[in-house]
């Protein structure tokens, strides 16, 4: 998979890039990630993305030119200033899936995780001071996705989530796939809790039951633990979706 990552602080990217399953896919060839400065498509000599607001309030808003220049670039392959014609063109057709990160956004869940996941490439757009003119939601974004209900500093830590959350469903990338099916979401549910040596700590002993042998009784045990912990903290999660069947 391809992703491409358009931001104004292409340095924040180092760590998360760098680190753990990420890397690994890198050096694999599972992950192709490109970090693009959003700074190199601005025509001005100040390299400013940002403009004053119509209407007038507080803060800057990202200005529709760079952003999509940037975008129809990144599409295409091309570099900063090399021209897109027409206006929008996708070389070969469709754009690829384009996120924009905003909290008025698609909540991320697993679900569309895994429906990102199955994409050849994904394009992630970080805005930053009040938000990005209206017009990049229209003429490029395919997707508008928020990391929460609430409002962070800029998008980079919502496509760095994003980045985490897909590169783990790689085909390849988990060491064992299983641990991919058997999480918290998957099924609907949190996921029930975890063990390991040693058998007691500081009077908290690990349950009879996972040290039996006996898996249908673990099956059992670990589906009652998750059932019980998303009612008591995510209620939600098992109530019925609206939907055909
Ligand atoms: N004025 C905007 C609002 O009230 O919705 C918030 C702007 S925020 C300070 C700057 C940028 O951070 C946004 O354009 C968006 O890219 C990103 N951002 C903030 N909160 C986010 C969230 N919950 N999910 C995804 N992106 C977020």
């Amino acid at each position: 998979m391809r992703i491409d990552l358009l931001t104004i602080f292409p340095g924040f990217f180092d760590g998360p890039l760098d680190t753990s399953l990420v890397a690994t896919a890198r050096e694999q060839g599972h992950l192709d990630v490109r970090v693009h400065d959003l700074r190199d498509w601005s025509t001005d000599r100040h390299r400013s993305v940002d403009d004053a607001p119509y209407g007038g309030g507080a803060g800057m808003v990202m200005r529709p030119d760079v952003l999509v220049a940037a975008a129809e670039s990144i599409w295409n392959d091309l570099a900063p200033g090399e021209p897109v014609q027409p206006p929008l063109h996708v070389a070969g057709g469709e754009r690829p899936r384009t996120v924009l990160l905003t909290p008025r956004g698609r909540p991320l869940t697993q679900a569309l995780v895994r429906e990102l996941a199955g994409e050849d490439r994904l394009v992630l757009l970080c805005g930053r001071y009040e938000g990005i003119d209206e017009r990049v939601h229209e003429l490029v974004a395919t997707d508008e996705v928020s990391l929460g209900d609430y409002v962070l500093m800029g998008g980079e830590v919502a496509a760095a989530a994003i980045v985490e959350a897909v590169v783990r469903l790689l085909p390849g990338v988990l060491g064992n796939a299983e641990s991919a099916v058997q999480e918290s979401f998957e099924h609907g549910l949190l996921e029930h809790p975890h063990y390991t040596r040693p058998a007691e700590f500081r009077g908290h002993e690990v349950p009879e039951v996972l040290r039996s042998g006996d898996h249908g009784a673990i099956a059992a045990w670990r589906h009652e633990r998750a059932l019980e912990r998303t009612r008591a903290v995510r209620p939600d999660l098992l109530e019925p979706t609206d939907g055909p069947g």
